[in-house]
């Protein structure tokens, strides 16, 4: 047999033309996302002040198996797509193990990330709805950029709200961002209700994912012709992330391989749902059974320590309840974790799979993750983002198990990008100076304690 070739790329021909939606082949969907006001089932109708309107659609259609992915989109993903499958040769070497390990490599466009396949689908909607613009949160920064890049391509204005704890880690984040013309600002701050509202009890608040969100969303509601979009989390955002796990799949089947093991890194859930749709699908359809694990931070453990309850998507509570894993939306991971993936709640459809047994996931500390990342960019040359790399650290470990039994696993993980923007974490890794904190059981219930009361519910 031939040598399997160190990167895959699909043909334009086998490029995936549709979205897949995991939801259509679920058992049991996730719970519906409850209007705050009346603890009903929020209504398409309720999502429009919010979000356009074709993406309140997405957001709730739990039946439309595969969705037509726009032309326009389909020739912007030529741009940077298809993302190369690669066969990780060095790295299998370097550990010594029989496992095959391939990572579908996302970090090839401006952003440094994979969130570029659902910005670009969240503008064109935007733009198709006529509308005036649009506002945002982002952590790490990935976001903020590749909503910068889709907007500016479609001439939308664009205003995002930047974790100030980044804002000040990652000042070139900024420049990116202002060279596709958006607006940034850091969060929480003053050009908001919510955000004076937050600074006034916390002045010296570092900023939290939650808390942009609030601030963008107030934003959107009170700007005339605007919406607000995010970047991961929700269920239209996994469906446009479905073609990672689409190509992964067809270039896989070249291949003439099937992964026994598929592992992501876990935030909001959007890189990991979006990897795995297609594999999961054939789980539920009783096709296949492969292992799949989500892994997050120890810092910010939702799926491992959290709660399956129902929450706000935001600090500052203005969004629709999801029933999701989740630590709270008060909660703040601390301001040392550098590893990103801070987000503390879990897509809706991942908890729900997750809830009832389809998958598993694992938590690291953030030294032994950029133990992993150091390891990786030396074998395979890609400095990996903080995030990728809990995904690298977790395909790793299940290598290393692979060589203890001598098994010939099928390993695919999601390399979701590089970590050029970075490097102050990679500096502490190195210098030594990096800590790790993990929440203790008492903080974690403080914050539990804090969930919303939902009469009949919770
Ligand atoms: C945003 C981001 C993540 C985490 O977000 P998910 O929605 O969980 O995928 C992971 N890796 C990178 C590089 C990111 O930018």
């Amino acid at each position: 047999m031939a040598k399997i070739p160190h990167r895959l790329y699909l043909t334009e021909e086998q490029m995936p033309k549709q979205w897949y939606n995991l939801r259509a082949d679920m058992k049991e969907l996730p719970d519906p996302m409850l209007n705050p006001k009346t603890f009903k089932p929020a209504t398409e109708e309720e999502l429009y002040p919010v979000f356009c309107e074709k993406l309140a659609h997405q957001e709730l259609d739990d039946t439309t198996r595969y969705v037509d992915i726009p032309e326009e989109i389909q020739e912007f993903y030529k741009m940077y797509r298809p993302s190369p499958l690669i066969r990780a040769y060095n790295l299998e070497k370097a550990l010594d193990t029989p496992a095959r390990i391939y990572y579908k490599y996302e970090g090839n466009n401006t952003s440094g990330s994979h969130k570029l396949n659902s910005a670009i689908a969240q503008a064109y909607y935007a733009k198709e709805q006529g509308l005036k613009g649009l506002t945002t949160e982002t952590g790490a920064g990935q976001w903020g950029t590749a909503l910068a890049e889709a907007c500016s391509y479609y001439h939308l204005p664009l205003t995002v709200y930047m974790v100030k704890c980044s804002y000040e880690q990652k000042p070139f984040r900024k420049s990116i961002i202002q060279t596709f013309d958006a607006q940034i600002v850091p969060s929480p701050s003053m050009t908001t209700e919510v955000g004076r509202r937050i600074l006034a009890e916390n002045p010296d608040t570092t900023g939290s994912l939650g808390c942009a969100i609030s601030e963008a969303v107030e934003k959107a509601v009170t700007t005339d012709g605007y919406k607000y979009v995010l970047g991961s989390v929700l269920n239209q955002v996994l469906l446009h992330q479905s073609v990672i796990g689409l190509e992964s799949k067809t270039a896989l089947e070249i291949l003439d391989e099937y992964p026994d093991i598929v592992v992501g890194c876990a935030g909001g859930g959007s890189n990991l749902g979006g990897l795995i749709a297609p594999f999961m699908q054939d789980k539920l359809l009783g096709k296949a059974d492969p292992k799949i694990i989500a892994v997050e931070p120890a810092s910010c453990p939702s799926l491992t320590r959290g709660r399956y309850a129902y929450d706000f998507c935001d600090t500052g509570k203005v969004t629709p309840l999801a029933r999701m894993y989740t630590l709270g939306c008060e909660f703040i991971p601390s301001a040392n974790h550098a590893g990103g993936l801070r987000y503390h709640g879990m897509s809706p459809i991942l908890s729900k799979l997750y809830h009832d047994g389809y998958m598993e996931a694992v938590s690291y500390e953030q030294s032994k993750v950029f133990e992993a990342a150091v390891l990786f960019a030396k074998q395979e040359t890609i400095l990996p983002a903080p995030e990728s790399a809990h995904a690298i650290r977790g395909a790793i470990d299940e290598a290393i198990k692979c060589k203890e039994s001598g098994e010939a696993k099928t390993i695919l993980f999601g390399l979701t990008g590089t970590g050029y923007f970075d490097m102050n974490a990679y500096s502490a890794y190195l210098e030594g100076t990096m800590t790790d904190y993990v929440p203790t059981d008492e903080e974690l219930e403080a914050a539990f304690a804090k969930l919303p009361k939902i009469p009949g519910i919770q």
